[in-house]
């Protein structure tokens, strides 16, 4: 195991750097290893693999990473940062890459060499939803992801048809992956602590998921049902078909949004895909 014990603690390394957090690109720092290692063990097995972290910070998560044996590609948007993840470099022992760019832009294939690789990351809260729906619909695609979001947002990917959570963002994400919540994390964890809680999403995608087109027409569906969640599917449905493209689907269209499971979702973007050709 790699010894990162030489370098000084997170805290000092701020202080020496002079590092504020900035709240306008959503900065709250882990700076509790035992914390940060929990999410690396939650993420693993990591021994030998690669993984992109997004805003490394600090480096809190980025040396349990390490520690856990991953070699590390590290997307930063905030220099300010750059001699303090420069040390860690030295102190890696070659398996720590880090990138100054914004994670929306960058191209995961060509950063991961076109190898296998995993995310990890304490999300910046203002970009994280952003962020993973271009790693569930995006031409790249990792291995899985093990992300720190605001509660609210964690409890969203989650939901199951029926809670009052359940929306697009459980249904993309569940339809391409299994999607759990594996560990809460106070707000008191995070300096400066943020006002609302937040919780680790670990999600492993499906081995089948849906073709591209099928995803676009659920999409479709699921942006016109949910817009109007509170109307039956005849009516929040009407631009694409209404009750007739519930009857194609074998649905009851007074039912609403919510009630759907993640299958009946797909069977209405079948139908709606036939009705288009
Ligand atoms: N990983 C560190 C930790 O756990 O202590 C910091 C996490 S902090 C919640 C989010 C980090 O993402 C910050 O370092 C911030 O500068 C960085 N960040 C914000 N927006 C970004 C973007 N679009 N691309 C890459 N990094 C970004």
């Amino acid at each position: 195991m790699i010894d990162l014990s030489a370098l000084p603690s997170l805290r000092e390394s701020l202080e020496t750097h002079g590092l504020l957090a900035n709240k306008g690109l959503g900065q709250h720092f882990l700076l509790d290893l035992n914390i940060t290692r929990k999410i690396a063990r939650l993420a693993g097995p990591l021994e030998g693999r690669m993984v992109l972290e997004i805003g490394p910070g600090p480096g809190g998560l980025t040396r349990a990473l390490l520690e856990a044996g991953a070699r590390v590609v590290a997307i930063e948007k905030d220099a300010r940062f750059l001699p303090l993840l420069n040390t860690l470099q030295e102190a890696s022992g070659g398996r720590l890459e880090v990138h100054l760019a914004d994670a929306l832009k960058v191209d995961e294939a060509v950063l991961s060499a076109g190898e296998p690789a995993s995310v990890v990351s304490n999300l910046p809260y203002n970009v994280g939803t952003a962020l993973l729906i271009k790693w569930l619909t995006g031409p790249w695609r990792p291995q899985s992801m093990t992300l720190m979001f605001q509660k609210e947002v964690a409890e969203r990917i989650v939901a199951r048809p029926g809670d009052d959570a359940f929306g697009r963002l459980a249904l993309i994400a569940q339809v391409m992956c299994e999607a759990r919540i594996v560990m809460d994390a106070p707000a008191r964890a995070f300096t400066p602590p943020p006002k609302v809680d937040s919780a680790v999403v670990r999600l492993d995608p499906r081995s089948d998921p849906p073709e591209p087109s099928r995803v676009a027409a659920m999409e479709a569906v699921s942006q016109a049902a949910f817009g109007q969640r509170r109307k039956m599917l005849r009516s929040s449905l009407k631009a694409l078909g209404g009750a007739d493209l519930c009857e194609a689907a074998g649905i009851d269209p007074t039912r609403r949004a919510e009630t759907l499971s993640l299958d009946e979702f797909l069977r209405l973007a079948d139908a709606r895909l036939q009705r288009a050709n």
